[in-house]
């Protein structure tokens, strides 16, 4: 089973209430609480050692990369983030060092989006450190952008650039929050996500709860720089491309607008956003799956993105 299988399985008939407008299935929970202009946003995300970041990598690093996951989850929905809690779990023999470290790397993210630590838990567990965050936010009533919105001749847009993330920069993206909300507040955004999985994975979960399919021009696709890099070493027998498509970890927006919205989105951006790239990679289609299109025609896209339990 991989893991794709096994959410589906562990999601099919979970408890509910009336409080949930939008549960399992997409970047957070969608809940109404009662307040008259906003809805709450729930999210919580896990990182272990040795899967996420490797023993001895740089503690404030690990805890900004625990913390900016959730975040990235919050502004996949066009959310602001309002409180976390922090669970660490320990190995018998820790460095207390280490683990102040992780958490000065957490607060000063924290600080810098205005979240509150609000509180945690610290447990053990032997050999590998694991950190999970739990976080609430607040988005506009009405106004969280989900995966099910995408529809055929939709314009597909990616921010920044993709690939090779484990190798350079998966411990210091920084969450695309204000972004997110400014995309949300001044245009109609379909449907949106945060690239954690790969573009070619994530872009999935897009079309299978919208329904539709996709068309990527291969040479419109941003492949960073990294990825490029990784592809000329002796180790790597990746394309860049592919790793583009697959890698993971790029915490890059990707979402949908109307055609009619595609320039208008892209010459706002750059007047908005200038150091950060927003690059036009395909549309939806009717149908289902991603096709990959250039100069040799059409093909079938069959990779998917990063799953855990793959064997
Ligand atoms: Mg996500």
């Amino acid at each position: 089973v991989n893991e794709f299988e096994l959410i589906e399985k562990l999601t099919r008939s979970l408890p509910t209430n009336k409080s949930v407008v939008t549960g399992s299935g997409d970047d957070c929970a969608v809940l109404d609480f009662g307040l008259p202009d906003k809805l709450l946003l729930f999210k919580t995300d896990a990182i272990v050692e040795g899967i996420h970041f490797k023993t001895g990598a740089p503690p404030e690093k690990i805890g900004h990369k625990a913390l900016a996951r959730c975040l990235s989850d919050i502004a996949a929905m066009a959310g602001t983030p309002t409180a976390a809690l922090i669970t660490i779990a320990l190995p018998k023999k820790f460095d207390e060092t280490v683990v102040e470290a992780i958490y000065s790397g957490i607060n000063a993210l924290a600080r810098k989006h205005d979240v509150a630590i609000a509180g945690g838990e610290t447990t053990t567990n032997p050999e590998r450190m694991l950190i999970s965050v739990a976080l609430v936010g607040l988005v506009p009533r009405g106004k969280a952008i989900l995966r099910s919105g995408a529809e055929a001749g939709d314009a597909i847009f990616v921010t920044g650039d993709l690939g090779g993330s484990l190798a350079s920069r998966h411990l210091e993206f920084e969450p695309r929050l204000a972004e997110a909300r400014w995309l949300a507040e001044h245009f109609s955004i379909h449907a949106m996500i945060d690239l954690s999985d790969g573009l070619a994975g994530d872009l999935r979960h897009i079309l299978k709860a919208s329904h539709v399919g996709a068309e990527l021009l291969t040479t419109s696709i941003p492949v960073s720089r990294a990825a490029k890099l990784a592809s000329k070493g002796e180790s790597s027998t990746k394309p860049p491309l592919l790793a583009a498509l697959t890698d993971g970890e790029d915490f890059e927006l990707l979402f949908t607008v109307a055609s009619k919205d595609a320039v208008p989105v892209l010459d706002a951006w750059k007047k908005q956003f200038p150091k950060l790239a927003l690059t036009c990679i395909g549309k939806i289609t009717p149908g289902e799956g991603i096709t990959l299109r250039d100069k040799s025609g059409k093909r079938l896209l069959t990779a998917h993105g990063y799953e855990h339990f793959a064997k």
